[in-house]
């Protein structure tokens, strides 16, 4: 009787299964239905259908979601108890920091000359940038926000 019952269960499992599964290949008309509708629900404002790219407003971004940090290093940078200075043209201060998504920090002279500086991390960075108050799309925009 428990195996009857089994397999009647099992049965009707593979018949609602079968059942779900046609029904998505025969009717795409719910999805296609979100997605006419999502823009509109979403209310005002273009950029609200393009997820990729939000806003730095709408949505604070993670480590996870941008290629790097950056921010604006103004005084001389002192490593490992010494002045930084940059290998190709010797400028000491102003420097635009990046800190890559693979924990490599960068430095960048105002020159444009970038190296990346091994012996500064992540940890490093964090400690010494305030929090993420905007998001760039591209390198040129950080640069350009962070007057370089
Ligand atoms: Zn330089």
């Amino acid at each position: 009787m428990f195996r009857r019952r089994a397999r009647a269960d099992r049965e009707f499992r593979e018949a609602q299964r079968d059942a779900l599964l046609l029904m998505q290949a025969q009717e795409p008309l719910p999805f296609d239905t979100v997605q006419a509708e999502a823009p509109a629900s979403a209310g005002s404002g273009s950029e609200a259908v393009v997820p990729d790219f939000p806003p730095a407003d709408l949505r604070a971004p993670s480590r996870q979601d941008v290629e790097g940090m950056m921010m604006r290093w103004m005084q001389p940078l002192v490593i490992d108890g010494e002045v930084h200075a940059c290998p190709t043209c010797g400028a000491y201060r102003d420097w635009i920091v990046f800190n890559m998504r693979d924990d490599s920090v960068w430095l960048r002279c105002r020159a444009g000359h970038q190296v990346q500086e091994p012996r500064l991390d992540t940890a490093w960075y964090n400690r010494n940038s305030g929090p993420v108050d905007r998001w760039h799309p591209t390198l040129e925009d950080g640069l350009r926000h962070l007057g370089h």
